[in-house]
């Protein structure tokens, strides 16, 4: 089995019974098992149009599911709870991201893991960081080593002046 932590919100409707029911569901997935779920903590959203705040949480899994099986099953949940994908970052009956799948590294289309925005987010490093302090202590530290990778004095490309060219539209 592998253990993953998976990050959830809701901002829609009754946000506590969408999350207490989506973790429900969760524990009912094959060969899965829920074994820590972190207090449900309120914030305000990041990004996207103006909209209520969320409840978030983290919690922690350990699944036979390969990581496109895990995201399949908790899409499945999203969809059945009433999530309605209309607008990028927009409001969400609940929304379920896995932020780790054991050490596994994976960035495909459909699937970046670690996820790449959650070191940005307090709404997971909170409640990650009660469930899990040294799996955040340990994704922390290797943010660190890749900054500190950058030799010294390198300067992150930047464009300063003039339009990004226009890509070529295929004939
Ligand atoms: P969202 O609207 O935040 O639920 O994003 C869902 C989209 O992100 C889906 O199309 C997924 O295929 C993609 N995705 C990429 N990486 C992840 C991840 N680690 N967890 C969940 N969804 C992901």
């Amino acid at each position: 089995m592998v253990t993953c932590y998976i990050a959830i919100g809701s901002n829609l409707g009754d946000r506590k019974q969408y999350i207490e029911s989506a973790i429900r569901r969760v524990r009912t997935l094959a060969n899965t098992k829920v074994r820590r779920v972190s207090r449900i903590i309120e914030t305000a959203p990041q990004g996207g149009p103006a909209q209520g705040a969320y409840l978030n949480a983290v919690f922690e899994i350990d699944t036979d599911l390969t990581p496109y099986q895990l995201l399949q099953e908790l899409q499945r949940i999203e969809t059945a709870l009433g999530r309605v994908r209309r607008i990028i970052d927009g409001p969400r009956t609940i929304d379920l991201d896995i932020l780790t799948y054991g050490d596994v590294i994976m960035s495909e289309p459909a699937l970046c893991i670690p996820h790449p925005r959650m070191l940005q987010r307090q709404f997971v490093l909170v409640p990650l960081g009660e469930i899990a302090p040294q799996v955040l202590a340990g994704l922390l530290k290797k943010r660190g080593a890749r900054k500190s990778k950058k030799a010294p004095g390198t300067v992150s490309r930047k464009r300063t002046h003039g339009k990004k060219s226009k890509k070529k539209r295929r004939p």
